[in-house]
C-alpha cells in the first residue's frame, strides 16, 4: 500500500515518551505496526523523540510538558508554535495522503481551518468528551476533517456535532497482548493493584477504603500530579497542594495509606510494574468517571491478571463480566467482587489480548478508517 500519513503527536513530549504519557505511547505503540503494513509515517513531534519513522517534523528541541504548569497567557504559543510548524510542512509538501492528529483542542481546530487543498484529517479523541463544548457541539470538518474515538461509550455520550465527524473507534492496544495467550504463568500473590494516575476519577480512595474494609492487600501504582515517588512528593512539601490531584490524596486516600495493607509505590514502569501486575490476583478499577479508553485495562489482560471495575465508560466494552473480569454498578460491591476474581481463569484474559487488543490489530483498524477518512474527503469535494 502507498499511504504516507503525517503523525501529529504534539509537543509535549517525545514519542516513545520518557515515563507516563497516554497519547505518545498510543503513537509510538501503533506506528511500527503502520510501518509494517507499507504506510510511510512522517511524525510531528519534538526532537528528542526516537521513534523511528520515516521523516520527522519538529519545532521544540525537546518535550514542552512543563510549560503546562505555567498560565495560559504563557503557554498558549506553545501547541500553537507546534501547529503552525505542521501546517507550513503541509504547505509545503504534496505527498501527505492524511493528517492522523493527536493534539487536544488546537490540533483538531487547526486542521479543520485549513482550506480544501489540504490533506483529510484524522483526529483521535483520547480523552473525556464533556470537554471543550463549543469546539465540539460546533464542529464543522467542511467534509475533510474527521474524528475517531478510542471507545464506542466515549463517542456514545459526544456532543451530536461531533459524532456527526466521527469514523468509529478503534480500541487501544498494548505491546503486552502480543503473544500473551503463549507466555507461561506467573505466580500469582494475595495484592490487588490500582495502575493509574492517582486522581478522583480513577477512584483510588474508595479502592483503599475497600481494601481495608474487606481487608486486602492493595498497592497503589501511579503519579499524584507531576509527583513520581513518594519522596518526591514529601520533599515538595505544602506548595505541591496547588495540584489538584495532590489534595485529593492527601485529603481522600493518604488517610488510608498504612504501608502495610495500603500503599503508595509511586509510578511504576517496564519489567517491575509489568511483574506487579500479573503477579496481582486483580487489578482494580474503581472508576468514579466514564474512563475513556483504559489502557492500563488492556494491559491488565494481557498481563493475564482479572480486572474487578465498575461498569463505566469502556470497561463494558473491553471486559466481558465473569470470563475476563467482574463488574458491578455499586461501588460497595467491588470488595466482594475482588475476593471472587481469584475463580476467573487467567488464561481466558491473555487469549482475550491476544485476540483483541494486539498494535497489529489498532494499526488495521486505523489504516481502514484512513481509508474511509480519504473516501469521504474525496467525496465532499466532489460534491463541492
Ligand atoms: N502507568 C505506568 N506506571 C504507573 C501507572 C500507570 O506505566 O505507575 C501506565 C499504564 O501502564 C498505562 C498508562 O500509564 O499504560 C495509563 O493509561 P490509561 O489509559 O489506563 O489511563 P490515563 O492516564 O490515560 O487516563
Amino acid at each position: 500500500m502507498s499511504l504516507t500519513v503525517l503523525m501529529n503527536a504534539g509537543p509535549w513530549l517525545s514519542v516513545p515518551p520518557p515515563g507516563y504519557g497516554g497519547i505518545e505511547n498510543v503513537v509510538a505503540t501503533l506506528v511500527p505496526e503502520l510501518r509494517r503494513l507499507g504506510v510511510r509515517v512522517v511524525l510531528a513531534s519534538v526532537e528528542t523523540s526516537t521513534l523511528p519513522v520515516d521523516e520527522r517534523i519538529s519545532v521544540f528541541p525537546d518535550g514542552q510538558f512543563h510549560a503546562l504548569q505555567r498560565p495560559y497567557n504563557q503557554v498558549c504559543g506553545v501547541a500553537q508554535a507546534h501547529l503552525h510548524g505542521v501546517v507550513r510542512a503541509l504547505r509545503a509538501r504534496d505527498d501527505i495522503d492524511l493528517v492522523h492528529d493527536h493534539v487536544e483542542a488546537v490540533g483538531l481546530a487547526t486542521m479543520a481551518a485549513m482550506g480544501r487543498d489540504a490533506p483529510p484529517a484524522l483526529h483521535t479523541l483520547h480523552w473525556d468528551l464533556a470537554k471543550h463544548p463549543e469546539l465540539y457541539g460546533n464542529l464543522d470538518g467542511g467534509g475533510r476533517v474527521r474524528v475517531s474515538g478510542v471507545s464506542a461509550s466515549q463517542l456514545a455520550r459526544a456532543p451530536r456535532a461531533l459524532q456527526e465527524h466521527s469514523v468509529g473507534h478503534v480500541h487501544l492496544s498494548t505491546p503486552l497482548a502480543v503473544g500473551a495467550d503463549r507466555r507461561p504463568r506467573v505466580a500469582k500473590g494475595e495484592h490487588v493493584v490500582i495502575l493509574g494516575r492517582i486522581n478522583p476519577g480513577k477512584g483510588q480512595d474508595l479502592g483503599a477504603r475497600l481494601a481495608r474494609r474487606v481487608g486486602f492487600p492493595l498497592v497503589l501504582a501511579g503519579p499524584v500530579g507531576p509527583y513520581h515517588r513518594p519522596e518526591d512528593l514529601a520533599a515538595a512539601g505544602d506548595e505541591a497542594r496547588q495540584n489538584p490531584d495532590v489534595r485529593f490524596f492527601y485529603e481522600h486516600v493518604a488517610p488510608h495509606v498504612d504501608g502495610d495493607l495500603v500503599r503508595w509505590v509511586g509510578t511504576v514502569a517496564g519489567a517491575e510494574r509489568d511483574d506487579l501486575v500479573a503477579g496481582a490476583r486483580a487489578s482494580l478499577f474503581p472508576l468514579r468517571w466514564e474512563e475513556p479508553g483504559g489502557t492500563a485495562v488492556v494491559e491488565s489482560l494481557a498481563l493475564g491478571t482479572p480486572v474487578v471495575a465498575t461498569a463505566r465508560g469502556c470497561l463494558p466494552e473491553l471486559i466481558e463480566h465473569g470470563r475476563t473480569g467482574l463488574l458491578t454498578a455499586d461501588e460497595e460491591e467491588l470488595g466482594d467482587l475482588v475476593l471472587a476474581a481469584g475463580l476467573l481463569d487467567e488464561d481466558e484474559c491473555r487469549r482475550e489480548a491476544a485476540t483483541r487488543f494486539t498494535p497489529e490489530v489498532m494499526a488495521q483498524r486505523y489504516v481502514e478508517l484512513y481509508q474511509q477518512v480519504r473516501r469521504l474527503a474525496a467525496r465532499s469535494l466532489q460534491l463541492a
